[in-house]
């Protein structure tokens, strides 16, 4: 992990880690975890990005919280706290052909995999139980899965340029809470997902811009025509140039639900740089991203 990765861990919002944790935070305090509190000894500066318990003495940054709230070591809270806030570390990322040329996809092993999909059953409770995604779109984005040498269950998830061509390929784990979360074979070019889908829009229509697959694919089971960038961190000036080069001769809408968070914003206000005409729709209170809006309307439709 190198000193920017860190400086970004550090910097990430010390009253929002202590929520993801489960501390209830209220006015820049609360019940300190370490030591028998009944009186919110725990105090936040929000200004430094720390917190300290005026009884235990207890205190730190987001990684010190981290690591003893959850009793992890440095590394782990490092990697819990990475993919708690879609900040893809560099020891996750896929491997861009540019870095190097013999290191390029070869797509050729992986093909067959997503011709004939299976689905374990750990994938089909993950995708049509925890997800409610409908089958259709499942099938559309051709997902399969597979189990690892040590019986671990991944979803297999094929990427593919606009022609139809598989480019990359990002497993997920289908533990929950196990890391790392996700795994790319080498040279994979996981950049925009769900390229295909541009041929299938009419003039005019509406195309949805989501962070990362999983709100794609509710996306799309919500009805919409939709396109995932992998992550706020991972978007590169290709992909950008790419997204600037629909707007033009598609005439289409864009538009997109950021997640109710800052790198979500920061996503948005990064996109409608390229794509000036990108609709800004809000997530109501308590869902924080697509996913959990669209289970929520699922449940009450
Ligand atoms: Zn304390």
């Amino acid at each position: 992990m190198d000193k920017f990765e860190l400086q970004k861990l550090r910097d990430l919002p010390i009253e929002g880690v202590a929520e993801r944790l489960g501390l209830r935070v209220a006015r820049h305090k609360c019940l300190c975890p370490f030591h028998d509190d009944h009186h919110a000894s725990l105090s936040f500066k929000v200004s430094k990005n720390t917190w300290c318990c005026f009884v235990c003495g207890a205190k730190g940054g987001t990684i010190d919280l981290v690591m003893q709230h959850l009793n992890l070591d440095f590394k782990a809270a490092c990697r819990w706290l990475a993919d708690e806030h879609n900040v893809i570390l560099d020891e996750w990322k896929p491997q861009t052909s540019d870095i190097s040329h013999h290191t390029s996809f070869d797509a050729s092993r992986y093909e067959r995999f997503f011709e004939r999909p299976w689905l374990l059953p750990e994938a089909r409770k993950f995708l049509f139980e925890e997800r409610r995604l409908d089958e259709r779109v499942v099938r559309w984005c051709r997902l399969t899965s597979w189990k690892d040498k040590q019986g671990v269950p991944w979803l297999q998830i094929p990427y593919y340029d606009r022609e139809g061509k598989l480019v990359g390929v990002q497993n997920r784990n289908l533990v929950r809470g196990a890391l790392p979360r996700f795994r790319f074979p080498q040279g994979s070019q996981c950049v925009i997902y769900n390229l295909p889908v541009l041929n299938l829009l009419h003039p005019g229509e509406a195309l949805y811009i989501t962070e990362g697959c999983s709100d794609c694919w509710a996306m799309l089971s919500a009805g919409h025509k939709a396109i995932a960038i992998p992550s706020a961190t991972l978007l590169t000036q290709k992909d950008i140039e790419l997204l600037s080069s629909l707007s033009s001769p598609l005439s289409t809408d864009f538009h997109m639900y950021p997640d109710r968070d800052e790198p979500g914003e920061r996503l948005f206000l990064q996109l409608q740089k390229v794509l000036p005409s990108l609709v800004h729709h809000q997530l109501p209170l308590g869902c924080k991203d697509f996913s959990e809006y669209y289970l929520k309307m699922s449940d009450d439709p």
